[in-house]
């Protein structure tokens, strides 16, 4: 059934979202969402606490996390889905994954204060609720607060992103690593916001057809990342390849964010959805 309102991507405190997993629940439920997963940068510590959220609201839950994975040169972001909290290997690896980000931050902090901006790392650092986790989006925060930007999209577009001040190239986990992760734990792996990368025709061919050789089974098609007609672009992709298709706001903050949980067209009807293949991982 495509027909139901299932939001399967989001960000808590966790990571780099503003509010916390149990606020995000009620805001879920308040908006109708049916089926929910919080899916944190590289960290899968707010599990336990969305899924008794969701139970509490009368919400179907499946376990989520967001795997940052380097792909030819480039950050690809890779969705799990309805995989065991719990899993050791899992949590070693996401546990390395976030590892880099630390040094990572005071690069990018330093980069910053050549273009003039001072004090980044702890501007940041202020605005992460999970310390191992600062993202470029702490660093968002802080340079809309500081006056520099008037909003976080004015952020990324001037700084923190290739070729503008303040961005930091990072080695991530392979998309090997990332896809085997989940599935040895019982989940599904997920390609997200496929039409954010900037990949050669070519170069997306190959994240498809090797995602899928190493085990991966689904892509988001409806995200707050993709416009009315990528929908129908990854429609077809997702089609071409034979692979299943998500449903998520990317929702992280009421002030930042476009769409709000709960809020995207329902999947075109004759795509295979998600949680169809993941029936017996829904709690
Ligand atoms: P990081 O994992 O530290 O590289 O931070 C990536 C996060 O920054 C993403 O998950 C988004 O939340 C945010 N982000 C990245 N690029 C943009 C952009 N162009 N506009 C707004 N937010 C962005
Ligand atoms: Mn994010
Ligand atoms: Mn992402
Ligand atoms: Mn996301």
């Amino acid at each position: 059934m495509s027909i139901l309102n299932a939001d399967l991507h989001c960000h808590s405190v966790v990571s780099d979202g503003t509010l916390t997993p149990e606020a995000l629940a009620a805001r879920a439920a308040a908006n109708g969402v049916e089926l929910w997963s919080l899916t944190d940068h590289d960290e899968i510590s707010g599990q336990h606490r969305a899924a008794a959220a969701a139970r509490s609201h009368g919400m179907k839950y499946l376990t989520g996390t967001e795997i940052s994975v380097t792909f030819a040169d480039q950050t690809v972001h890779i969705v799990g889905l309805g995989f065991d909290p719990d899993d050791a290997d899992m949590l070693h690896g996401l546990m390395e994954t976030r590892g880099g980000r630390e040094q990572r931050a005071r690069q990018m902090s330093d980069s910053l204060a050549l273009a003039g901006v001072k004090g980044a790392y702890e501007g940041a650092i202020k605005y992460a609720g999970n310390p191992e986790l600062v993202s470029r989006t702490h660093f968002a925060r802080f340079l809309v607060e500081s006056g520099v930007c008037s909003d976080t999209y004015e952020v990324f577009r001037r700084f923190l992103t290739e070729g503008k001040p303040g961005y930091v190239s990072h080695r991530w986990a392979s998309l090997r690593a990332a896809v085997t992760w989940i599935t040895r734990a019982g989940g599904m792996a997920v390609i997200a916001h496929p039409a954010r990368y900037r990949f050669t025709p070519n170069e997306e061919y190959a994240l498809f057809t090797e995602f899928k050789a190493h085990g991966g089974q689904g892509v988001e098609v409806v995200t707050g990342s993709h416009t009315a007609a990528e929908y129908v672009t990854y429609a077809g992709t997702a089609r071409e390849f034979g692979m299943a298709a998500s449903r998520g706001s990317d929702f992280h903050s009421p002030a930042e964010s476009r769409i709000d949980l709960g809020q995207l067209p329902y999947l075109q009807g004759e795509l295979t959805p998600v949680w169809e293949l993941l029936a017996d991982r829904i709690q």
